[in-house]
């Protein structure tokens, strides 16, 4: 760990403090911690939660995400704008995603998440707060258990895996660890942020000589979910904290590993006082710390508040963030074969164990009650439980728990069907990074493709992924759907490859055009070839994934009369006067 580490935290506490951060404070904290002052000016600007001027006396950031857009048909902006007009003392500006998406549409008043389920709602709360009348800090409405997925039916017995594991005969750690790393293997559990790399091998590979033999090793958990439509995770940390702390502190007495990092987003606020809470009783229960359960084993961990930015929930972009530097995405050149790169060089270069929070949560339980168990907790060969989260036009957008490989028809049963009986037009499986599909994928299954269960889902070249799944009804525009995504992708892009930087520019440009009737026929195929190098080029998933909302229209929807129009529309060169070409 660097002195370089303490950045992040130093730089939200001045801001909490000062409400901005200085030229001077940011040479006094370049001083203190012996960072160049351009490294922290670097961080600074980076990051788009830190100020380097004096906030106004309010702050309003309306969400302008697909989910908040299908509900305020992307209005909203405009019309707290018009509300703040003449206001120099109140900033309202669109931003992305803010994980309310079942009470769209959202926003961030003062620092506080609003959902209240409908615009005019929102629109009240927003002219209240300009109007200086207070707003009430009033908590987010959640779920309400019991949860399959945790095996505890008192806070009492909380951690009495972790118990198990690291307490008993000392010469007997040995067979516990691989009886603890059977079960997680057997259990099939694979990594819940998206990515479905299979959790007991990454920890395996934390396991290997190389790794135990390096200084330090890591338990990092990905709490950072900030896709379009991604809530499910906002859920897990709110009812089931101790289970996340748990499978954690259970991954690093696995590995040996001292030493965790929990980050989770700065617009869960309410879920930051729950995890702060909880790791403070995991403290005083004597399950974190210098001497877990008198055992002699030692683990602490640290809760990480984000400094902002969608590209923080790539693995090695947050570990970036965690060591104080510009959360860029690494890059991924060295080839470590089946073993996930951080497992190698993760956090501070030291072998990492990096899981999002869903992969954690089930760990007590299948150590608990056993990978057979979980295995068939789950459907059609996928193993355990899933937490999906539903929005768009369905009666009751909710985060569900339920049985892995459950169907899209299924869940949207669960949700009382379609919104004001209309028809389904199409189904959004994991975000924007898969585009959209026709009905027809009703009957596919949520669940991640494998070698022995390769679905419908997986044959569409889709996954359930990060488990953001949006049902659009029959009055939708998916062409504005898609460049309501795609400018998700351009803003959140990070700058640091060039092809992601000016390829979602151009996308972007490509979607308008059509929008706008201008777009050509050569607009419409160069939408293959951008996919094609963006996939090539890019240094991580944004970039890969920035073409796949408005090539999926154009593959299902092509019969759209402005798709249709653009493709008529072919280039016409002429020579010009000068005797140059001119189009
Ligand atoms: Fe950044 Fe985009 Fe490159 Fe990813 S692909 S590293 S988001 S510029």
């Amino acid at each position: 760990m660097t002195k370089a580490a303490e950045l992040v935290p130093s730089l939200q506490h001045i801001q909490h403090e000062n409400g901005w951060i200085s030229r001077e404070d940011m040479i006094d904290l370049s001083r203190r911690l012996d960072v160049p002052l351009y490294h922290v000016y670097g961080v600074v600007t980076f990051y788009p939660h830190f100020r380097t001027r004096p906030p106004p006396k309010h702050v309003i950031h309306v969400c302008d995400d697909l989910n908040c857009r299908l509900k305020h048909g992307g209005n909203l902006v405009k019309q707290a704008e018009d509300l703040a007009r003449g206001r120099s003392d109140v900033e309202v500006k669109p931003c992305s995603c803010l994980g309310q998406c079942d009470r769209a549409p959202a926003a961030m008043i003062d620092d506080w998440p609003y959902a209240p389920d409908s615009p005019q709602a929102l629109l009240s709360l927003i002219r209240d707060c300009i109007s200086e009348i207070p707003v009430p800090k009033t908590p987010t409405i959640g779920m309400k258990g019991p949860w399959k997925s945790d095996p505890y039916p008192s806070p009492e017995q909380h951690y009495s895996a972790l118990k198990a594991l690291v307490t008993g005969e000392a010469e007997q750690q040995e067979d516990r660890n691989s009886e603890a790393m059977k079960k997680v293997l057997e259990s099939g559990l694979r990594g819940m942020g998206g990515a479905a790399f299979p959790v007991g091998r990454k920890w395996e590979g934390v396991l290997n000589p190389r790794a135990q033999a390096a200084p330090a090793r890591y338990v990092v958990c990905n709490g950072d979910e900030s896709e379009v439509g991604t809530f499910k995770d906002r859920e897990i940390l709110r009812n089931l904290p101790h289970l996340v702390i748990e499978g954690m502190a259970i991954a690093g007495a696995i590995a040996n590993a001292t030493r965790g990092y929990l980050y989770v987003r700065h617009e869960y606020v309410e879920q930051i006082d729950i995890l702060n809470a909880a790791i403070a009783r995991a403290y005083q229960i004597g399950a974190l710390g210098k001497d877990i359960f008198g055992s002699g084993k030692s683990f602490d961990l640290t809760l990480f508040v984000s400094p902002g930015g969608y590209i923080q929930g790539e693995g090695s972009a947050l570990m970036e963030a965690i060591e104080g530097k510009r959360g860029q995405p690494r890059n991924g050149t060295e080839d470590f074969g089946p073993v996930a790169r951080a497992t190698v060089r993760g956090l501070f270069g030291m072998p990492t164990i990096l899981n999002n929070v869903e992969s954690f949560v089930y760990v007590p339980a299948i150590l608990m009650n056993g990978a057979q168990w979980f295995k068939e907790l789950g459907v059609a060969g996928n193993p355990g439980l899933k937490w999906v989260g539903i929005g768009g036009d369905v009666a009751r957008p909710q985060v569900l728990e339920v049985p892995h490989g459950m169907t899209f028809k299924e869940a949207l049963d669960l949700c009382g069907g379609m919104r004001d009986g209309k028809k389904l037009k199409a189904i959004m499986p994991s975000g924007p990074s898969f585009g959209f599909l026709p009905p027809e994928y009703l009957d596919a299954r949520m669940e991640f493709p494998n070698k022995e269960n390769f679905g419908m889902l997986a044959k569409a070249g889709a996954s359930i992924g990060s488990a953001a799944v949006v049902f659009l009804n029959e009055d939708r525009d998916l062409v504005d759907a898609a460049l309501s995504c795609t400018r998700f992708y351009r803003n959140e892009s990070c700058g640091k490859c060039v092809p992601c930087r000016v390829g979602s520019q151009k996308m972007v440009d490509i979607i308008e055009g059509v929008l706008e009737g201008t777009a050509r026929n050569d607009d419409v195929e160069q939408v293959e070839r951008l996919s094609r190098t963006l996939y090539l080029t890019s240094i991580c998933g944004l970039g890969q994934v920035v073409p796949k909302p408005f090539e999926s229209v154009v593959k299902y929807w092509g019969d759209d009369p402005r798709i249709a129009r653009a493709r008529e529309r072919t280039v016409r060169l002429t020579v010009n006067g000068s005797g140059s070409l001119s189009r």
